[in-house]
């Protein structure tokens, strides 16, 4: 397999498809070509050419997990996503913009079995094991979405720049259907630059979670309140990132006899997460 290190993001992106994938900091895509679920006969190394860093509502896609976790300056949504995902070795590595495009976690598909949303007519998901699996949106494919920082980033209302151009974060995911199984809406050759994230009043990122540490969300509830609204996020429950209007939202949810539980265990955190970034009452 070759490497290409490309002087400029316009380079990196007219290097990408054709067998040509991109690599920031490995650490979901090292794992997926040595399992053979991704097929790579060229690497584009994306670390000197993607932003780094943050600047006022700015955030480069290159910025790691580790170094936003402390950032005082962004939302503390997304400073709290960030530090409750994987362990800090990973968290060093992993780039925003990898997050965002971390694959399911599904066992089925990380086995390589020819389902639904590897292309086949099945979710085995649905008919075996699923107790990690979705509430919403799992009609045909029933994996929950394990981005912590994309929940903060859908309830914070952040927008995407790529190196052809710009649009919500919200739009960068979709449910796969019988046409199109890949759930996000990146092309081939685009390249994630920077995130534009608003400054809400207050936002709070919850996470239930197996362990205390290391772990991916059974539910993640992201709340965020710009003036007198508040807007939510949800990792865990969806194929992608899941965005709720309020608590009673989750009437609507479709949950797996496995997963019946994860919409207790959503109606608490939001609850929460509504209570923690609500005005105080005469403010
Ligand atoms: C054991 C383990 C536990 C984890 N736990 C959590 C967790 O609890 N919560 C959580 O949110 N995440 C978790 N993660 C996921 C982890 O955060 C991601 O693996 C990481 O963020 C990916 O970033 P990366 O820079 O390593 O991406 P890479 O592995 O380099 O790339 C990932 C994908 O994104 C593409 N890509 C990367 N950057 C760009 C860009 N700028 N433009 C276009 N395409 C790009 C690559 O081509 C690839 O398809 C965990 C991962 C592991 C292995
Ligand atoms: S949940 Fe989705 S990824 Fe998992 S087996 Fe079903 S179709 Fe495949």
């Amino acid at each position: 397999m070759e490497l290409l290190r490309p002087d400029s993001a316009e380079a990196a992106a007219a290097a990408l498809g054709n067998g040509s994938v991109a690599l920031a900091g490995g650490t979901e895509l090292v794992p997926l070509l040595r399992d053979g679920i991704v097929r790579a006969e060229k690497l584009v190394e994306l670390r000197d050419v993607v932003p780094r860093g943050v600047d006022g509502t700015r955030i480069g896609a290159g910025t790691t997990l580790a170094e936003l976790e402390v950032d005082p300056d962004i939302p503390q949504a997304l400073r709290e996503a960030c530090s409750l995902a994987a362990s800090p070795q990973l968290r060093s590595m992993s780039t925003l913009g990898g997050n965002l495009l971390q694959a399911t976690r599904c066992w089925y598909w990380r086995l390589n079995f020819p389902c639904y949303l590897h292309g086949g007519d099945t979710c085995h998901a649905k008919a075996g094991q699923h107790r990690e699996h979705a509430i919403f949106g799992n009609e045909r494919c029933a994996s929950a979405h394990p981005s912590d920082p994309a929940a903060a980033l859908l309830a914070l209302g952040a927008r995407l720049r790529t190196t052809s151009r710009e649009f919500s974060l919200v739009d960068l995911y979709r449910l796969p259907t019988d046409e199109e199984r890949n759930v996000t809406a990146l092309e081939p050759g685009e390249v994630i630059l920077e995130l534009d994230v608003p400054r809400p009043e207050a936002s709070v990122y919850l996470k239930a979670m197996e362990r205390r540490k290391w772990s991916f969300a059974i539910v993640g509830v992201a709340a965020a309140r710009f003036a007198d609204s508040i807007r939510l996020g949800l990792a865990g429950v969806a194929p992608i990132p899941w965005a709720l209007s309020s608590v009673a939202d989750l009437e609507q949810a479709t949950p797996l006899l496995g997963t019946a539980y994860k919409v207790q265990i959503a109606r608490a955190l939001v609850r929460r997460a509504v209570e923690a970034v609500s005005a105080p009452a005469g403010a």
